[in-house]
């Protein structure tokens, strides 16, 4: 494959998390997945990842906050699979991940740090177009693929049929509320299982229609009865932190406070263009209230609503992001 617009090391790009704006969930399917319908919002609060030349052997993920081996990381591999498809020959690398999106807490951190790894890898080999990308995507996980052109995807299937949404013509708030400890997503699944009937499938693909009318013309949020989350009941069974979190956000004005994904993270939804101004306020507001409780601190964030370079330097990449009380 061509490397005539490979890009010089080190290069710098942000893994936004992902918060699903509507989550239904259907019926168990042969491969093991559920069916879905939901759309996947990509939010500035976000990792950040530079590949640069290693100074050893072989490839190398080093990425504080995380447990496990390095080699076990989602972007190890990403970048592995990378290699293999293209025969991208790079000298060693060294991948940093710089993670400020909290871990196994329904916000896809793992699998947008895989994209992002994906998008660095292409832009340094000049190898492999966006159809490539999308393909490794699919191979590492339910979440990755939406994750390669951060924005917003309605998602179906078990979340692998992904259609392109307008971005938000409006930008909104976003209160992120993280829990102390994380939730395994295959666990909240088994708890959802067990206590609710899933949603059949003409009732899934109603709820997939209705979402792609109300978010296709760039309305920034559907309304609220789109907006619940299937997983929301299994995650307040497993943590049971997530009701004063709830609570704290619509305290804090929130109009729609929701779990994450599989959880346990609570978002707050202020609608509007003040919104973000006001997820803001509300997060300082409860700094000192989740610092007495021993509670992470609140996060304030805002859809991405422009495509998302790969930069030489972190500090040359513009979106705001990662916004803390
Ligand atoms: P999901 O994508 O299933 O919603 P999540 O957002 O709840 O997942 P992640 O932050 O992706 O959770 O972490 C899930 C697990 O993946 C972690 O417990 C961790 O062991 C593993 N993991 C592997 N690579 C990474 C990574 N780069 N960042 C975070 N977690 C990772």
């Amino acid at each position: 494959m061509s490397t005539d617009s490979a890009q010089p090391l080190p290069l710098a790009t942000r893994a936004p998390a992902k918060i699903n704006l509507g989550l239904f969930v259907g019926a168990l399917r042969e491969d093991g997945r559920h069916q879905l319908a939901s759309v996947m919002q990509s939010i500035s609060l976000s990792d950040e990842l530079t590949l640069e030349l290693a100074a050893g052997g072989g490839d190398v993920v080093v990425c504080p906050g995380v447990s496990g081996p390095p080699q076990q990381n989602l972007a190890a591999a990403a970048l592995q699979a990378f290699r293999e498809a293209t025969g991208w020959e790079a000298p060693p690398l060294q991948l940093r991940i710089d993670k400020r999106v909290p871990v196994a807490a329904g916000l896809g951190g793992g699998s947008g740090d895989a994209a992002a790894a994906l998008r660095l890898a292409a832009a340094a080999s000049g190898c492999g177009d966006e159809a490539l990308l999308g393909e490794l995507a699919r191979g590492l996980g339910a979440d990755v693929s939406a994750q390669v052109r951060p924005g917003r995807w309605l998602a179906g299937g078990a979340g692998e049929l992904l259609q392109a949404l307008p971005a938000a013509r409006e930008s909104f708030g976003i209160l992120v509320l993280p829990a102390a400890r994380g939730l395994s997503t295959a666990a909240v699944y088994a708890q959802a299982d067990r206590m609710r009937s899933a949603r059949g499938w003409v009732e899934l693909e109603a709820l997939h229609r209705a979402l792609a009318e109300a978010l296709g013309d760039g309305t920034a949020l559907p309304a609220a009865k789109l907006l619940e989350n299937d997983l929301q009941e299994a995650a307040r069974v497993l943590c049971p932190e997530i009701d004063g979190a709830l609570a704290q956000a619509l305290g804090a004005g929130a109009e729609v406070a929701l779990v994450s994904g599989s959880g346990p993270t609570v978002l707050g939804l202020f609608a509007g263009a003040a919104g973000p101004d006001r997820a803001r306020a509300a997060a300082r507001a409860l700094a000192a209230e989740r610092r007495a409780a021993g509670a992470p601190a609140a996060l304030a964030a805002e859809p991405i609503r422009a495509p998302l370079p790969v930069a030489a330097h972190a500090g040359d990449l513009p979106i705001r992001h990662n916004w803390r009380a």
